[in-house]
């Protein structure tokens, strides 16, 4: 048998280098690992839902422009007025697209770090220069540090979680307010987890020209269907909107999403649930000794296990053994060493994770 092999070398040398976004296989494990609801829509609303979907043409693409959706969208979040949303599928193509937009050849994109990897990943599929600019060690905002990498590297595109993913704190407001006034170009506030932050910069759109919100339905409870938007300046989303792949949102996410919004009540009080149940996890994991809790406004929490990263490695798999998926976070930056991140969940979920890890430290 003749050996074929493919010849790799047209693959530029930095994907090469780099491994795909790895998603573990869950099956058979209670699922604390990617910050889902873990909550499903009652079966009635299922039932609807399932009804409404039947009823939307497949053999059509999606619309050009789905202006009743999105002034619908527009309303339920109270965009301020002059502003504009841009849908994508999942808020990852959006960060995507802001910095394809943006990436000129020797383009730099910055971020508070350790963050979301996608900031870091997009930029180098479209050719940027990412700078991390480490936090501080209690995961603050270092601010002379994030100022200076501001002004020395000049930025497209500067990212900020709020609140981060994965130390689930809300940075400090007037440092915010600073890298705004600094930024020569965009910065987008990453509101990923605004079902359980319950704080925004919306209103702010009005106040910063450079300032771009992003948001998605995923966390709250519809991550499924993937579907994100940006919030900004009619300007800089006609702009962005150029690069979008069309027909990027597919008709079954809109009128799924439009239904949705029809009963948003459900889905907060789910929110209401685990922001409840957040409280109860952050006790308990704090009444564990040899366990360090951090302060969540998301609805994850990081947690630090003794031993270093090899405890943190051995815990994790310990968990897994218990049927108990979590984050290993210990190896992506070393203000997180010995560190997991899990979600909350169901209070039985919960329930089942505390007693797993108190049997595995
Ligand atoms: N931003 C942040 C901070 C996130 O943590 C995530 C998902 N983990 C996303 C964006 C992407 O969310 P999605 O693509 O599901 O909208």
């Amino acid at each position: 048998m003749s050996e074929r092999r493919p010849d790799l070398s047209v693959i530029r040398d930095e994907i090469r280098a780099i491994q795909a976004y790895a998603v573990p296989d869950s099956t058979g494990l209670i699922k604390l690992d990617a910050m889902e609801n873990p909550f499903a829509l009652p079966a009635e609303v299922a039932r609807e839902l399932g009804e409404r979907l039947g009823q939307v043409l497949l053999n059509r693409y999606p619309p050009a422009e789905p202006r009743a959706f999105k002034d619908k969208l527009a309303r339920a979040i109270g965009l301020p007025a002059g502003m504009r949303l841009l849908l994508g599928n999942g808020s990852d193509e959006l960060i995507h697209l802001t910095i394809q937009a943006c990436a000129r050849p020797g383009a730099t994109v910055l971020s508070p770090w350790p963050s979301f990897e996608m900031y870091d990943l997009s930029s180098r599929f479209d050719g940027c220069r990412f700078v991390a600019v480490p936090l501080a060690a209690d995961f603050s905002l270092d601010r002379e540090r994030l100022l200076a990498a501001i002004a020395e590297h000049r930025p497209a595109v500067t990212f900020i979680s709020w609140p981060n993913n994965p130390t689930g704190n809300l940075f400090d407001r007037s440092t915010v307010e600073a890298v705004l006034a600094a930024a020569p170009g965009l910065v987008v506030l990453d509101e990923a987890y605004l079902p359980f932050a319950q704080d925004t910069w919306l209103p702010q759109l009005a106040h910063w020209p450079n300032l771009l919100v992003l948001r998605t339905f995923s966390k709250l409870g519809l991550a499924g269907i993937r579907l994100g938007y940006l919030c900004g300046d009619a300007a800089w989303i006609g702009e962005i909107n150029k690069v979008r792949p069309p027909y990027n949102v597919n008709v079954l996410t809109l009128a799924a999403a439009d239904f949705l919004l029809d009963r948003l009540p459900l889905l907060d009080g789910q929110a209401a649930v685990l922001r409840a149940e957040r409280a109860r996890l952050l006790e308990r994991l704090c009444a564990l000794v040899g366990v360090t809790a951090f302060d969540s406004a998301a609805n994850f929490i990081l947690f630090r296990v003794g031993g270093g990263s090899d405890g943190a490695d051995r815990v994790f798999a310990q968990l897994k053994s218990r049927g108990i998926l979590v984050k290993n976070r210990t190896h992506v930056h070393p203000l997180l060493q010995g560190c997991l991140r899990v979600t909350v969940g169901t209070p039985a979920e919960n329930d089942a994770f505390i007693a797993a890890l108190a049997a595995s430290l």
